[in-house]
């Protein structure tokens, strides 16, 4: 049997980057993460405004790379003139371009929508199915899109990604995972049942008003004795300036 040698000329150890403790939180505090959401909001909404799973289909669809607030904007616009997908095909491309224009990548989300309506139109009478597969045939919907409409729409407890979710993810551990869909099928496993239906919307809002990508409020937060992850923001005091 060789036995290796080891090299004399070693590269010196460097500094973890990563947070230093287990890979993922234990269940309990898990569950103690959940039920802080819970008891500060126990019915937490999405920011995109619709008014039955047609509106919330279009303006998730409208949503990649663009603001909730700027999606809102637009849609109440769009949805002004058209909100069924009847009308929307009538409403025509060109139009639902001019209406969207102060959206990132509007042309190609017009075709979407449009192409989108006559699906529905042509394949389920008109309503938005209750399916992951069906929803993921429609044009321009991809499964964080899916899953967005599944939670919302029908109440099932999907979990959909988003690049908030994958943050808070990662540096809470409650599912580390180097892809959106790593990181949702952890937390699939990770977020106890009873909190399921509601998880995407607490982990979103978190990650979009407090854990934030480049300066995470950890003073104000509400886990900050929960959450390993390192280094945390430190709280602004005399003699300390922040970066
Ligand atoms: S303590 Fe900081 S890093 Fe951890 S979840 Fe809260 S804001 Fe995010």
């Amino acid at each position: 049997m060789v036995l290796r040698q080891s090299s004399p000329a070693k590269k010196p150890a460097t500094k973890p980057k990563r947070p230093v403790g287990p890979k993922r939180l234990p269940p309990a505090i898990v569950e103690e993460i959940f039920r802080r959401f819970e008891a500060r909001e126990p019915e937490p909404k999405g920011e995109l405004e619709h008014t039955d799973p047609y509106t919330l289909l279009v303006a998730v669809v409208l949503s990649a790379q663009a603001t909730d607030a700027g999606v809102n904007k637009a849609t109440r616009k769009l949805f002004a003139e058209a909100s069924t997908p009847e009308t929307m095909v009538a409403l025509g491309e060109d139009r639902v371009r001019e209406l969207i224009r102060t959206i990132g990548l509007y042309r190609n989300k017009a075709k979407n929508v449009i192409a989108l309506s006559r699906q529905l139109l042509a394949e389920h009478g008109g309503a938005v199915p209750p399916s992951r597969a069906a929803l993921e045939l429609l044009p321009g919907v991809g499964r964080k899109t899916a899953n967005v409409v599944l939670n919302n729409a029908f109440g099932e407890p999907t979990i959909a990604v988003d690049t908030h979710l994958f943050r808070v993810g990662n540096r809470t551990r409650l599912a580390p995972g180097k892809t959106p869909l790593e990181v949702e099928l952890g937390l699939e496993k990770a977020v106890p049942a009873r909190y399921k239906r509601h998880a995407h919307h607490w982990l979103i809002l978190h990650g979009r008003y407090v854990c934030k990508a480049r300066r995470p409020e950890c003073p104000d937060c509400l886990i900050r004795d929960l959450c390993p992850f390192e280094p945390k923001t430190p709280p602004a005091g005399p003699g300390v300036s922040p970066p």
